[in-house]
Parts: structure tokens; C-alpha cells; sequence
């Protein structure tokens, strides 16, 4: 037992000895104030160990570099060191002895005086500087101690009891031997934190030092969570992952596995894909190695690969415009609409022109065409027909009832059952980046909380957007530059204007009668005879039995309920023709009798029953279906004054009906009405529905005729048809949709006509001369000019 009273007079610092014994250590540096119990084994060691014990029992400690290295030699030693204090020496029943010292100064070995028995050097002491501390050093330790205790939060090897210690601890070498000796650096950097002199730098080195080992005790931690949560479960799914393996050897899921990637890769291999798609397509191709072919998310991700290879990323049709061709086109498929042909010749040559004029990779920006029209009307075929001109694919895409943003621009890949929006499956169907992209029913598009489609749409059409269009599903952008896109509609009205404005706006108007015979004779009759498999000499028609088919078995503003009737017409001539053993039928009132049974319209007919009664006149209508004549009926019961209005009428309607009636009562005396009748009746303004809703003010001096007729118990003439906007002091106001009204009127066996005379132009633009000439026409600017015409004599 060594007394450490005695010992600690020796320690006196100016009383250290020049020269002393040296003792390498391995794989530890002892440092100042630090007190380390020490093995020691090596023979040369254990002899000087108890030689100094008996004297001063002081050496210089000092780490070598290579702590495998039994016999050391000079220059495998560090050049610091530190003063060492034996405190006390344990034997032990091998030959080795431990030893408890304490680190006191630190020193620099100089040169080497003997190394036998041991190594003896002479020592220099140095001493740290600056030794005052500065605001950074403080801080330096502040941080550090932080630092330290969160390194002892971590590990589990380190006492609890460290944290106090640090703390109370306000040299920095001090703290800095405190934390390096607890904390396991690596050798040379222990040394280093001895060897720096600087405290700021050494306080910095080791907060590095620290940090990084911090990232490491926390890194084992999280390794060691994992292993030991999954360890558990691993037993249990080990066994069944077994049997799954065994069961998908036997079912040769594998080998699914195998040929549907290569399939895909295949594909992928003969496609030019954008680089960020190819990134995707890699990842989700990689994923699809790995997961079980039983579980859904393979088969999520094969469906996305199975769209992502149907895609033309960067396949499109040659495209040529020869304008002489596409006229001839145009004409060999469709007969009249020469205003639209006319557009769309303009459009492909100005398209045309520019596309030479650009350089390679840039793209023609041109209008978005509307198609404007009631059912029936060509606007789909002409859209096809633009496709054929140009040489490209088409693709047709209704819009109608779409409420749901996700419909153009898909869901989500993480939704149940998602699926690409209609925009990139119809690309997917064209097999071509560049096709004509027709957008059918624009109109009918509807509005919902789930994000609304017409914006979507806009992006779809903005050639400032489109360029990187990114479909929900596929989380890509996609370019739709090269598309042509063209989109019908009934009627703009319900487009919001950023939609409108951004197309141009063509407007296919209603057929007439004789244009409706060049259809049929020339293209719907030829064209189902030839779906049917009728030669073409087979059938015979009229020009006589195509009208009556026409107004008799059809009442619309297109041809799409013609095309139905001839197509069974064809149907049942084939039957016909077959049972009776013929190769020719010609087509005649009795045929068309057999095959379609009773006429269903009989415009005049039903002209002739519903008027000839008092209070009620016909008025001349335009709807999104196109023009159709409507029967106003007026009635009086017991009231006031009042009015009561039935019918599917909309606002503006009802308020023509109150200003119709309201100038009649004005102008009672003039117009040779009773008053005192007027006072004690309540006038019954009744449209019947025929299933469209109305609205608008062009009714307005069909209902005042209506009114007066009643009041006056005169009738209206029968093929009588009127149009126009009442004010309140009589003026009658132009309205729109002549064409369409006129026509309406004339395949309702009108044939007398009141138009305001404001639109006469109209008439004479728009509706061809030969109807023109079938009908009577007066132009009015005031209601009384209406009334003097309509009355029967
Ligand atoms: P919309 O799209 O306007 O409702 P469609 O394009 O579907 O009308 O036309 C209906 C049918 O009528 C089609 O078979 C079409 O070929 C035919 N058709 C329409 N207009 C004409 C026309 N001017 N010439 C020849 N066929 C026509």
C-alpha cells in the first residue's frame, strides 16, 4: 500500500525530474487528471513498474502507435505524452501486475537516454495556451457537455453519474480529457486531443469527434430496434414465405412473373420514351421483380406498365395536306354545308402554311375548332373527315355528363382501381401522339364538388399548358402539343368564357327538306345498303318516297333519326328480298307502309287540329336541338286582372308574357276590347312542353296574338307562324335563329310568315331561295302591323 501523502509532496510541479522512465501503453491515452487503472504484462514494463514504485513513482506514459507491437523501437512511439503517478499496485497470481495511475502533466519525450532495462528520456513539460477562456470556449463547452450527455442518453455503456461531472467541470482541457477518455475515438484521435495545445481547437476537434460518434451510437440503436422487432415475426413468416415459395414453384408463378416483365421490357426496348418517363417506368418495372405476383400491388403496378407501353410517347403519323385532295374529300363525304367546308379548307391551308414555315421540333399553333349545332348535323363526320384530310388518327371522346375532374385527368395511382383519364386512354387507343382529338358535347360537361372538368379541359386546350399535361394516374407529363383537338357542341351558352374563348366558334346549321333528300339519296341510303350487304342496284327509291320518309317517319334538324329509319328500311328489304326470293325491291309508299308502319308526324295535320280555335297561335322556336314550332294557347277564367302562366317556360318567357299582356290592356280601346271583361278575368297563357324547356323573349308577340285572339274572339290563321320581342309600347325587336325557325316552320307545313324587320337580312342569307319562295313572308316593326295580318277574314 503506497501512502499518497508522501507521494504527494513529489508531485510538485517544479519538482518533476528531467529524465524519466518511459511506460508504452497500448491502445489507451492517459490524461492529465485523469486516474486509469493500467494491466500491465510485458516483462520490461512489470520491472519498471515495481523499480519506480520504490522511488519517486513517477514515468512518463506515453501511447504507441501500433498497439500490436510487442518489442517497441524508437520512432513507434507519439512524441506526446503524460507524467504518470503510481497510486498503488495490485498483484495478481500470474506474473502481470495492475497498477491505479494517475495522469498528471503533459510532456514531450525528448531524447532517449538508455532502453535498457526500460526506456528512459529525458521530458519537457508543456502547458496548454491561452488559458483564459473566451466567449467561444464557453460556448465550445456548453455544447460539448450537451452534447456528452446525449452521447450517455444513448449508449448503455456509459455511467449516468458522467453527466454531474461534465457539468461541474469549468477548465477545458479538463473537460475535454473528461469527455475523450469516456467516449471510445479511435487511438489517434485520443492522441490528438492531447497533442492540440489551442483549447478552442482542441474543444472544436472534439465536438466534431463527438458529433460523429453520436450519429453512430444512434445508428446502432435504430439497427438494433429493428433486428430485435422483426426478429419475432421473422420466425413466424419465415415458415410461411417457405410454403408460399414451394406453392408458387408449383402453380409456375415465377415463370409469369418472368414472361410479363419481358414483355413489358420487350415493348419498352422499341419505344422512344422522355427521359423522366423512362426513370418511372424503370423504378415500376423493378418493383414489379420484387413483389409477390398474388398480392394487389403487383397487379397495380403491371396495369400502370400495361398503359405506360400502350402509350405514344413519341410515336406519331406522317402527316401530308394536299388541299385539292382534302376539298374533294370533304365533298365526297358530305353534301352541302359549304360555309363549314369552305372554314375548314381555310383552316387546313393556313395549318398548312405555317407548318412549313417552322423549324424541326416546333409545333403549329392553331385555333381549337367549336362545332356549333343541333344533333344530327355532321359535326362528328366532319371532325373524322378533317382526320382523313390530314392523315391522321382519330379519336372521338364525349364529354357529356362528365362531372368529375378525374374523368380528363384520371385518378390517383394509390385509388382502388385506378385508371388513366379519357384524354391519355384515347390517346393510348389512337396509337399516336398526333391524332384528331374530337371532344364531343362540350356543352353537356357538368359542374361538381369533385373539382370541376372544365378546367381541367382548359388546360387540356391551352397550348401554353399542354405541353407537360399530367394526368393523375399516370404522374407524368405528357405532351399533347401535336394533337389536334376539336370539340361540338349544341350550343355555347353554358361554356364558361375561358373555355370559349379559347375556340372557334363554326356553326352547322339545320337541313332543309331538299337538303335532307341529297343526304339520303346520295350518302345515308348508299351507305347502308353497303353496311347491310345490299348490291347496289338492288334498291330503288324516289325522290318522292325519300320525302315522305323524311317528313313523315322523322321531325328533327339532322339526319341521325333518318339514318335509323333508312337503315331499317335496308334491314327489312334484305329480309324482304330473301323470303321472296328477289334480287330487286323498289321502294314504294306500300313497302315503306309494311316496313314502317303508320306515319308518326303529320305537320299539317296537326296544324290543322290545334288551330281554328280561338286563343291560340304558333310561334316559331329555337332550341338546342334545333327550330320547332310551338302552339300558344290562351284561355280566360274569373279573376283580376291577372295572369297564369303553365308550360316548361323559362324567367324571360314569363316576363314577355307579362309585357305582352300588359300593352294589350294599354291598348284595349284601339284594339276593340271590352274593358269591363278585362277587370273581372284572369288570362291562362298555357305552352305545351314537347319535352325541351324554352326560353327567350321571341315569343313575345306570338303570346299578344294569342291574348288578343282571345279577348277578341277572333281566330288566327291557320298556317300562320310568327317570331319576335314585344316591348311595352309595341315595337316589335329583331331575334336569332331565323334559319333554323324558318325551317322548323316550313317541315311543319307553315307557310306564312311574321319576322321582325330586322331580320330580313337573315332570311335572305340563310334560308335558301326555294323555301323562300314557298312561303309568305311579312316584316313588322310594330305589333299592330301583327295583329292587321293575323286574323282569319
Ligand atoms: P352530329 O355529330 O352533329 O350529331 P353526326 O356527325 O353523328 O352528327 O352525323 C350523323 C350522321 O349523319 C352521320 O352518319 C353523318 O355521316 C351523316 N351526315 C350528317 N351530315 C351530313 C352531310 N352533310 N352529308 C352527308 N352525311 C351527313
Amino acid at each position: 500500500m503506497q501512502n499518497l501523502d508522501e507521494t504527494n509532496k513529489v508531485v510538485e510541479k517544479k519538482n518533476y525530474p528531467k529524465e524519466l522512465p518511459i511506460l508504452p501503453l497500448r491502445d489507451i491515452v492517459i490524461y492529465p487528471g485523469m486516474i486509469v487503472p493500467l494491466s500491465v504484462g510485458r516483462e520490461k514494463s512489470v520491472k519498471l513498474i515495481n523499480e519506480v514504485s520504490e522511488g519517486n513513482k513517477l514515468i512518463a506514459l506515453v501511447t504507441q502507435k501500433n498497439a500490436q507491437k510487442e518489442d517497441v523501437e524508437k520512432g513507434d512511439l507519439y512524441e506526446t505524452g503524460t507524467i504518470g503517478l503510481i497510486h498503488k499496485i495490485i498483484k495478481t497470481p500470474d506474473d502481470s501486475i495492475r497498477v491505479i495511475i494517475q495522469g498528471m502533466e503533459k510532456i514531450k519525450v525528448g531524447k532517449i537516454l538508455s532502453t535498457e532495462p526500460y526506456w528512459k528520456a529525458k521530458i519537457k513539460i508543456v502547458e496548454n495556451k491561452p488559458k483564459d477562456k473566451t466567449v467561444e470556449v464557453e460556448a465550445l463547452m456548453k455544447n460539448l457537455v450537451t452534447l456528452f450527455q446525449q452521447a450517455i442518453g444513448i449508449s448503455n455503456y456509459l455511467p449516468q453519474d458522467l453527466i454531474i461531472a461534465s457539468m461541474n467541470i469549468d477548465d477545458p482541457d479538463r473537460l475535454a480529457y473528461l469527455i475523450a477518455s469516456n467516449i471510445q475515438f479511435k487511438l489517434e484521435e485520443q492522441q490528438n486531443i492531447l497533442e492540440i495545445s489551442n483549447p478552442k481547437e482542441k474543444l472544436e476537434k472534439l465536438t466534431e469527434y463527438l458529433n460523429r460518434e453520436i450519429y453512430l451510437l444512434e445508428l446502432g440503436k435504430k439497427i438494433q430496434n429493428n433486428v430485435q422487432s422483426t426478429i419475432g415475426k421473422n420466425q413466424k413468416e419465415y415458415f410461411l414465405r417457405e410454403q408460399i415459395n414451394a406453392i408458387k414453384k408449383e402453380l409456375g408463378e415465377d415463370d409469369e412473373r418472368l414472361s410479363e416483365v419481358k414483355k413489358i421490357k420487350d415493348k419498352l426496348a422499341k419505344m422512344k420514351v422522355p427521359d423522366e418517363a423512362l426513370k418511372e417506368v424503370n423504378r415500376e418495372l423493378d418493383r414489379l421483380e420484387k413483389i409477390p405476383v398474388a398480392s394487389a400491388e403487383y397487379s397495380v403496378v403491371r396495369t400502370y406498365l400495361d398503359w405506360f407501353v400502350k402509350l405514344p410517347w413519341n410515336k406519331s403519323t406522317k402527316e401530308k395536306i394536299d388541299l385539292k385532295k382534302s376539298e374533294e374529300l370533304l365533298n365526297k363525304e358530305h353534301y352541302g354545308q359549304e360555309k363549314l367546308k369552305e372554314r375548314i379548307l381555310e383552316y387546313l391551308s393556313v395549318y398548312k402554311v405555317k407548318k412549313e414555315k417552322l423549324k424541326k421540333g416546333e409545333h403549329p399553333r392553331s385555333p381549337i375548332l367549336c362545332f356549333v349545332g343541333p344533333p344530327g348535323v355532321g359535326k362528328t363526320s366532319f371532325g373524322k373527315s378533317i382526320a382523313k384530310a390530314l392523315d391522321r388518327k382519330f379519336v372521338r371522346m364525349s364529354l357529356g355528363g362528365i362531372r368529375d375532374e378525374s374523368e380528363i385527368r384520371g385518378h390517383r395511382r394509390t385509388y382502388v382501381g385506378a385508371l388513366p383519364g379519357r384524354i391519355i386512354q384515347g390517346l393510348a387507343r389512337a396509337e399516336s401522339n398526333n391524332p384528331v382529338f374530337l371532344l364531343d358535347e362540350i356543352d353537356k360537361m357538368g359542374i361538381s364538388f369533385q373539382g370541376d372538368p372544365a378546367s381541367a379541359l382548359l388546360e387540356v386546350l391551352d397550348p401554353e399548358q399542354n405541353k407537360d399535361f399530367r394526368d393523375h394516374y399516370l404522374d407524368l407529363p405528357f405532351d399533347l402539343r401535336d394533337v389536334m383537338f376539336i370539340t361540338t357542341a349544341n350550343t355555347i351558352d353554358p361554356l364558361p368564357p375561358a373555355l370559349r374563348d379559347r375556340m372557334e366558334i363554326i356553326e352547322l346549321g339545320s337541313y332543309t327538306i331538299e337538303e335532307k333528300i341529297q343526304i339520303t339519296k346520295n350518302f345515308l341510303i348508299p351507305k347502308q345498303m353497303k353496311e347491310h350487304a345490299i348490291s347496289e342496284n338492288a334498291l330503288s327509291f324516289t325522290d318522292e318516297i325519300v320525302s315522305e320518309i323524311i317528313t313523315k317517319y322523322t321531325r328533327e334538324a339532322g339526319v341521325r333519326s333518318l339514318e335509323r329509319t333508312i337503315a331499317t328500311v335496308c334491314r327489312k328489304a334484305l329480309t324482304k328480298m330473301q323470303r321472296e326470293d328477289k334480287t330487286e325491291l323498289v321502294i314504294d309508299e306500300n313497302i315503306i307502309l309494311e316496313f314502317l308502319k303508320r306515319p308518326k308526324y303529320f305537320p299539317e295535320l296537326e296544324v290543322d287540329e290545334r288551330m281554328g280555335v280561338i286563343g291560340v297561335s304558333i310561334g316559331l322556336a329555337w332550341t338546342q336541338v334545333g327550330g320547332d314550332i310551338l302552339f300558344i294557347e290562351a284561355s280566360k277564367t274569373k279573376g283580376k286582372r291577372n295572369l297564369k302562366l303553365t308550360g316548361q317556360l323559362g324567367d324571360v318567357m314569363k316576363e314577355s308574357a307579362q309585357t305582352a299582356l300588359t300593352y294589350i290592356y294599354s291598348k284595349a280601346k284601339e284594339l276593340k276590347i271590352d274593358e269591363s271583361i278585362i277587370d273581372s278575368t284572369e288570362i291562362h297563357l298555357h305552352i305545351p312542353a314537347g319535352g325541351i324547356p324554352k326560353d327567350g323573349p321571341s315569343a313575345g308577340i306570338t303570346m299578344a296574338t294569342a291574348i288578343t285572339s282571345l279577348l277578341t274572339n277572333k281566330k288566327v290563321k291557320k298556317r300562320l307562324g310568327m317570331t319576335g320581342e314585344i316591348t311595352l309600347t309595341g315595337s316589335v325587336l329583331p331575334i336569332g335563329g331565323v334559319k333554323e325557325k324558318i325551317l322548323a316552320a316550313h317541315r311543319s307545313g307553315l307557310n306564312e310568315i311574321i319576322l321582325p324587320k330586322r331580320n330580313q337580312a337573315d332570311l335572305e342569307e340563310d334560308v335558301p331561295e326555294y323555301i323562300r319562295k314557298e312561303m309568305k313572308f311579312h316584316f313588322v316593326s310594330d305589333i299592330k302591323e301583327v295583329l292587321a295580318i293575323a286574323f282569319e277574314k
